[in-house]
């Protein structure tokens, strides 16, 4: 089920994520059934449905965290999927708890420029974009060894922003490393050691280069091309994806639609791995 979070309140630099669920909406009208690379018909195969949007008071960052756990626990009760469109990447954290309230610890594979594990002492908060798997490492929501983040790229603050992260046991693919080795063969080795464990897919349209993606408030040069991305998450399929999120898409900060267009598409690409497993691989 699709649930779109309008909030981009927990943004550091430039907002407009908060549009993105609208947008990404108007492009997904382009979006047909038959995934050729998979050999899955999306549509046929799974029930999607539009969930709307979470309704909540835009000032209350408390609150928009509670409503939108609440609203993704349910999906999750109800035994569906939930894919949240934020939004900021702040929104990840509620989906993240809810899915681990419902599943367990989970392996977390976190696509992204950025780490998103900075603590409160960068800007005095201890929740925004930059925080989500900060929290969810220290909530114990993802297995020890079992985060993957994939398109990481710099520059950091200091040598040590991946401390948190690698005293996890994370597994760390910069974007070099994957246009090195090849997306596909990334996603490969992260499934097979996924294995049969619940996985949680949070993906940050910033991971993807600007040249692809520039609506996006922080872009960081250097990043995955589309084509990368679709691998790294078709590469999934199989999988028991139980919850995915995706986010930080800026339409204010958008060119001709392309940042929407490819989140639409990459929506396409997290409902054919549902549709294409365990249950069918
Ligand atoms: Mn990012
Ligand atoms: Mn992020």
């Amino acid at each position: 089920m699709l649930l779109g979070v309008p909030y981009d309140g927990g943004t550091t630099y430039q907002p407009g994520a908060r549009l993105a669920p609208y947008e990404i909406r108007r492009l997904s009208a382009l979006v047909q059934s038959w995934h050729p690379g998979l050999e899955v018909d999306v549509f046929a195969g799974l029930r999607a449905v539009d969930g709307g949007n979470v309704a909540f008071p835009p000032f209350d960052r408390e609150a928009v965290r509670d409503l939108v756990h609440r609203e993704v626990a349910a999906i999750h009760g109800a035994g569906a999927v939930p894919l949240v469109i934020g939004g900021d990447h702040s929104v990840a954290l509620p989906a993240m708890r809810a899915a681990s309230a419902a599943h367990g610890p989970l392996a977390v594979v976190h696509i992204d420029a950025h780490l998103d594990t900075s603590g409160p002492e960068v800007w005095g908060d201890a929740h925004h974009h930059g925080t989500p798997l900060r929290h969810a490492i220290k909530e114990g929501l993802v297995v020890r060894d079992q985060l993957y983040q994939l398109g990481i790229r710099g520059p950091w603050g200091t040598c040590e922003d991946d401390g948190l992260s690698r005293g996890h046991g994370a597994t760390i693919v910069g974007t070099d490393e994957i246009s090195v080795r090849g997306a596909a063969s990334v996603a490969a080795e992260v499934k097979r050691r996924v294995g049969d464990r619940a996985v949680y897919l949070t993906f940050d349209i910033d991971a993807i280069d600007p040249a692809f993606a520039p609506g996006t408030g922080t872009p960081v040069p250097g990043g995955l091309t589309s084509r990368e991305a679709f691998q790294l998450v078709r590469g999934l399929a199989g999988c028991r994806l139980v919850g995915a999120d995706l986010v930080e898409v800026s339409p204010p900060l958008d060119a001709h639609d392309r940042t929407s267009s490819l989140a639409a598409y990459l929506l396409f690409e997290m409902l054919a791995v549902l549709a294409s497993g365990p249950d069918r691989a």
